[in-house]
């Protein structure tokens, strides 16, 4: 069984995981409205994403013989600014998800969990992976500040992404 503290915290996590996909999905709903369809695919990809990471956690939930509980999932904001204000906003968000999974780690190591740890280990690297991606983008996007024509061919480049 998981520890009381630990399987608040993972709940807490499938609630992060959805408000993630949500936010995502709002991002993308904003950037088919811009005409931008390379990030409203690769946002939608990444809200895809999230829900598959809110379903790791339910499932270990459940594998462990622990209850799931569902909770409320805040409205993501309607309005975005530019590409490149939504990518440094992704990258910081992505920078408080990989906080929140190094808490769930610490807890488990506290605690002794060994399976939730082995757990995490996917979650530790999928981070390093988020984080890069998005500091990418952000990258480019700075340096095409001022280019609009720039942006237009990072929004199709962006739009290749394959499913992972
Ligand atoms: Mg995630």
């Amino acid at each position: 069984m998981i520890s009381v503290t630990l399987l608040k915290a993972l709940n807490e996590q499938i609630q992060k995981e959805l408000y993630s996909a949500y936010l995502y999905l709002a991002m993308s709903a904003h950037f088919e409205a811009a005409s931008l369809p390379g990030f409203a695919s690769w946002t939608r990809m990444q809200a895809q994403e999230e829900q598959e990471h809110a379903l790791k956690f339910y499932d270990f939930i459940n594998d462990r013989g622990s209850r799931v509980e569902l909770l409320a999932i805040e409205k993501p904001p309607q309005e975005f600014g530019t590409p490149l204000e939504v990518f440094k906003e992704i990258l910081e968000h992505e920078k408080k998800v990989t906080a929140s999974i190094h808490k769930l780690y610490e807890i488990a190591l506290k605690e002794g969990d060994y399976p939730a740890q082995m757990m995490l280990h996917w979650f530790i690297n999928e981070q390093v992976e988020e984080e890069k991606n998005a500091g990418q983008i952000v990258d480019q996007l700075q340096m095409a500040e001022d280019h609009k024509g720039i942006v237009l061919n990072i929004d199709h480049h962006v739009g290749k992404r394959e499913a992972e």
